[in-house]
């Protein structure tokens, strides 16, 4: 196992729920950190970017939708596995499938709606962080 950078989002449902505390301490209870941290509002244009990967799926047009309804926080957490580790701690991306104790099962609205976003893999990971943080936004002694 390896020391990873990985993306998360904490979607505009969750923003809106008052979850970025609670969710960030979850992050770091874990022993994950927290080296880059911040609140945005997606444009449409950024949203469709970041989510260009699902431009075929049905589902696109809402996703983007929702994405740019409120304000996001965007964080950069760095662990051992810290990106499987940050996705079990998410849950399943369908609440109604996701394991108990996680965000997802505990917070999540729906499918879409559902609070938190993970990068899948490192190379995933290495185009995600990057959207949203440049290197020297990423403090490891904060
Ligand atoms: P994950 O976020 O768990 O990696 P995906 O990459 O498959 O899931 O999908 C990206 C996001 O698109 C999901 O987090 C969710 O917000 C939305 N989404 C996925 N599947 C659906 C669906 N069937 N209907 C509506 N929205 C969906
Ligand atoms: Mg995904």
């Amino acid at each position: 196992m390896a020391t990873e950078l990985t993306l998360g989002i904490i979607k505009p449902d969750g923003v809106q729920k008052v979850l970025i505390g609670e969710i960030v301490s979850r992050i770091q209870k874990a022993g994950l950190r927290v080296i880059g941290l911040r609140l945005t509002h997606l444009s449409q244009q950024e949203a469709e970017a970041f989510y260009a990967v699902h431009k075929a799926r049905p589902f696109y047009g809402d996703l983007v939708s929702f994405m740019i309804r409120g304000p996001v926080a965007v964080l950069a957490i760095e662990g051992e596995n810290a990106i499987a580790r940050w996705r079990e701690l998410m849950g399943a991306t369908d609440p109604a499938k996701a394991a108990p104790g996680t965000i997802r099962k505990d917070f999540a609205s729906n499918i879409e709606e559902n609070t938190v976003h993970g990068s899948d893999s490192p190379a995933t990971a290495a185009v995600e962080v990057p959207f949203f943080f440049r290197t020297t936004e990423l403090h490891r002694q904060g």
